[in-house]
């Protein structure tokens, strides 16, 4: 499916060195739109929306409290940009410690990818067991980017077990139950994206799957040979 992908006014700090594009298909009636396909699920779960937008965008969802721990959630877009241009607005990656650079240079994507991701968690939201029913006009524009939605086909990409959509609305210390995570965390796009338990995320760590599948394996070969 074509995107319409006509330009849309960015505003704010980072203007110049973002993008902001309309997400609707080729053609459209009506008025652009950035994730027109969010609409219902901004409406009736508002937390579970901002929750794929944050996590589509924005570079951690790790609470960096102290001052060198550096900025707390930026576009990930602006992380692709040298250590010259960010001093510029006001980042100065020299004076963060280099364990963060690493982590806040690994999740900088393009802002398309982004876009794809945003598209990508929303269709899997919608065929986790419990979701809610998905729009016929969202449900035809999301099957026509990816595939044909299947009721209760989202699992949590670490351990496989279905994801009850209500998981996003249980948190505790303010950590929802269900984050985003990737098959290979230092790759943020479509393909590499979908949902987890929040402790099979953590289990995962900085590990790629195939990596953590192994580590577990040897650990199991060991207690229980
Ligand atoms: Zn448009
Ligand atoms: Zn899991």
């Amino acid at each position: 499916m074509d995107l319409c992908k006509k330009s849309l006014p960015v505003r704010g700090k980072y203007k110049d060195i973002a993008e902001k594009k309309c997400c609707r298909e080729d053609g459209h009636e009506g008025e652009c739109g950035e994730f027109s396909y969010l609409s219902d699920l901004s409406t009736t779960h508002p937390r579970v929306a901002n929750k794929i937008k944050r996590d589509a965008t924005k570079t951690t969802g790790a609470a960096w409290k102290s001052e060198d721990a550096g900025p707390n959630r930026i576009d990930r877009w602006v992380m692709l940009q040298s250590d010259e241009v960010l001093l510029q607005y006001g980042l100065n990656m020299a004076a963060l410690k280099p364990g963060v650079v690493a982590k806040l240079r690994e999740k900088a994507a393009t802002y398309d990818d982004c876009m794809e991701v945003a598209a990508k968690l929303t269709w899997l939201a919608y065929q986790m067991p419990d979701a809610p029913e998905c729009p016929p006009t969202i449900k035809k524009y999301l099957e026509s980017r990816f595939s044909p939605m299947v009721a209760s086909a989202t699992t949590c990409i670490v351990c496989k077990e279905p994801l009850s959509f209500s998981l996003f609305e249980n948190a505790q210390r303010g950590k929802a139950e269900i984050e985003t995570a990737h098959s290979n965390p230092r790759e943020h796009n479509q393909t590499n994206v979908g949902f987890a338990h929040r402790e099979c995320n953590i289990a995962q760590g900085n590990k790629t799957l195939e990596e953590f599948y192994e580590w577990i394996s040897g650990i199991l070969d060991r207690v229980q040979p």
